[in-house]
């Protein structure tokens, strides 16, 4: 196993770069395109190497510590910027992630929750799935009060096909514990404007 698929902490098979090398080439022909052409040669190689490198997150670990002051308030960090790939056209999705809790008996250093997003982002996703399971780990690493995660994106799959609308922003979010039963604890993750990511 190489190094980058060492990262790929999620796969859940190794990596066969080579044979997937050879289905771009076939793709590429399949399309009409001669992928032996000096300017696309190169193409496969780049595409799976762009391919690993966007699912694949470095492993990290949860550290949490003692909640010794007794804060009760949302831990909120906003605008953590991202980008995925949707699973169902293989086009990124980007876009900003607004987590916060309400801690229990433990806290998280600030710099996971941002680690939290990369770990479900840097994947074949959709964003409903993301949102969930950000808040799942949150959950389980914390046992908190409280956990709310936003998401704000742009998908090229709507903005570049079909639809083609170019500006629209897809809003999922989770609100479980203290934000499921205090609405009014949300105003930490502050609504954003029409249709703008931030
Ligand atoms: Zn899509």
């Amino acid at each position: 196993m190489n190094s980058t698929a060492a990262l790929h902490a999620i796969a859940d098979d190794p990596i066969d770069r080579p044979r997937a090398m050879l289905a771009v080439a076939d793709l590429l022909e399949a399309l009409g395109y001669d992928a032996t052409d000096e300017h696309l040669i190169d193409t496969p190689r780049r595409v799976v190497d762009a391919l690993i490198d966007m699912t694949a997150s470095e492993p990290f670990v949860m550290t949490t510590f003692a909640n010794e002051d007794g804060y009760d308030e949302p831990v909120a960090v906003r605008g953590i910027r991202f980008t995925s790939l949707c699973e169902h056209h293989l086009l990124p999705f980007r876009g900003e992630v607004d987590v916060a809790y309400v801690p229990g008996t433990r806290l998280v250093g600030l710099s996971k929750l941002a680690r939290v997003v990369e770990r479900h982002a840097r994947r074949l996703q959709v964003q409903e799935r993301m949102t969930v399971q950000i808040a799942d780990d949150l959950e389980d690493a914390l046992a908190p009060r409280g956990v709310a995660v936003v998401v704000r994106a742009e998908h090229l799959c709507m903005s570049m096909r079909g639809v083609r609308t170019p500006d629209a922003v897809t809003r999922t979010t989770v609100f479980r514990g203290a934000f499921q039963s205090e609405p009014e604890l949300r105003s930490a993750l502050q609504p954003d404007g029409p249709g703008r990511l931030s």
